[in-house]
């Protein structure tokens, strides 16, 4: 029997969220899937050669700073976890690398991947080049127009990229297109997801191979302040892989608040891309969620000034650790991340991607104790963003 509450049981479900709602033909691509990522991560093969690419392709571990500024002005001790510093600039090349050396172990020998702002593609289009292997990305065209940079350098990576027009041609249909590549060649091909969703065991083989955010946590919170756990955890929610990564190992530890920040964009009903504040239960891409949708159960388009958040569903993880009351959601909107954005780089010289800076206003929004320990997630860099800061930079109305 599962006694743990917020671990996957053996039917891929958390609480009442999760599952495997997969067309018949994919069934035993997840079954075999299943069956075996358990055994390969925590075999010593796999393992050694993870940590060794980790720490010597990756950079790890990220570092742990002690933020001057947000901790004056919180006035409690406010730490940022730098994923920002990894290679390719944000967390989600922990996830790309584990995910091929699980495909590999499983004799795959062709990648797929879908991408939205192209961080994830980015990431597998890397380490696809690194282990030589043939890789597919599909991606909205609306997705590949506003993100160039990206599409570039997956290309110059040697990836195909294959623009996805059905839909509002962004990453629900990108996701789509994705699956439907893989019931067409189910037996040679990997689907390399890049969030914690989809269907059972996605979301927590994405969440193990994030773990290594929170494992890093601990030991460097016990050398820095003489206690691995702190009072409150912090980290922006898209599909929910940077926020499973930091809480990870912290999800039963009671002393530790976990908080997300899910993207409001405008602060209204119909321009928000706050799933779990906003949205319902449904299913969408292979697990029962929570889902953005019409009354008539349509999938709505999400809005938000981040690419990386606006997706219209969250993993099931999160959906429960919220119906649960073990996280607390945080709606932060786009002039509010804005301006956390400017105010660390002014402050501190780190340009974070607008999807943390999401994580960081937050902050604003917690009631945090004096002389309290807090744990941001910096999951991602901000030089992809650089056009949105120009074109809103802060000598606008204020
Ligand atoms: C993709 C991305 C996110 C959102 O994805 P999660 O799976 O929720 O972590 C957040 N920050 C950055 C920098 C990203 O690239």
């Amino acid at each position: 029997m599962n006694t743990d509450l917020f671990k996957v049981n053996e039917r891929g479900f958390y609480g009442r969220y999760g599952g495997t709602y997969v067309p018949e033909i994919l069934k035993p691509n997840c079954d075999a899937l299943s069956d075996c990522y358990r055994d390969i991560l925590e075999s010593h093969d796999f393992q050694a050669h993870y940590r060794g690419l980790l720490r010597d392709y990756v950079g790890r571990p990220s570092p742990l700073w002690l933020s001057p500024s947000l901790s004056v002005r919180l006035g409690c001790k406010v730490y940022l976890k730098r994923e920002d510093l990894n290679h390719t600039g944000a967390h989600k090349i922990n996830n790309a690398l584990g995910q091929i050396l699980l495909a590999r172990a499983m004799g795959k020998r062709r990648i797929i991947a879908e991408t939205g702002a192209g961080q994830h593609g980015l990431a597998a289009a890397t380490v696809c080049a690194l282990f030589d292997m043939p890789c597919t990305i599909y991606m909205g065209s609306t997705d590949i127009a506003r993100q160039q940079p990206n599409v570039a350098k997956m290309r110059l990576l040697g990836a195909d990229v294959r623009a996805v027009e059905s839909g509002n041609q962004t990453l629900k249909d990108a996701v789509n297109e994705a699956l439907r590549d893989w019931c067409s060649h189910p037996s040679e091909t990997f689907y390399m997801i890049g969030s914690a969703v989809g269907p059972h065991p996605y979301p927590d083989l994405v969440a193990r191979l994030q773990s290594i955010i929170s494992e890093e946590i601990k030991e460097q919170l016990l050398e820095k302040e003489g206690r691995d756990f702190p009072d409150t955890l912090v980290a922006c929610l898209g599909g929910g892989s940077n926020a499973a990564g930091t809480f990870f190992h912290y999800l039963n530890e009671p002393r530790t608040a976990l908080y997300c920040a899910e993207a409001d964009g405008l602060g209204t009903a119909d321009a928000s891309a706050a799933t779990i504040l906003r949205g319902s239960d449904g299913i969408l891409h292979g697990a029962r969620t929570i889902v953005m949708q019409d009354d008539d159960g349509q999938i709505t388009e999400p809005v938000s000034i981040s690419a990386g958040l606006d997706y219209p569903g969250v993993g099931p993880l999160h959906a429960h650790l919220a119906a649960s009351g073990r996280a607390m959601m945080i709606g932060v909107t786009d002039d509010e991340a804005l301006s956390a954005a400017y105010a660390l780089n002014c402050d501190e010289g780190i340009l974070p991607a607008i999807e943390s800076a999401h994580a960081l206003a937050a902050l604003n929004k917690i009631n945090l104790r004096k002389d309290s320990v807090v744990v941001v997630t910096l999951s991602g860099r901000g030089d992809k963003d650089i056009d949105t800061y120009l074109n809103h930079a802060p000598s606008r109305k204020d």
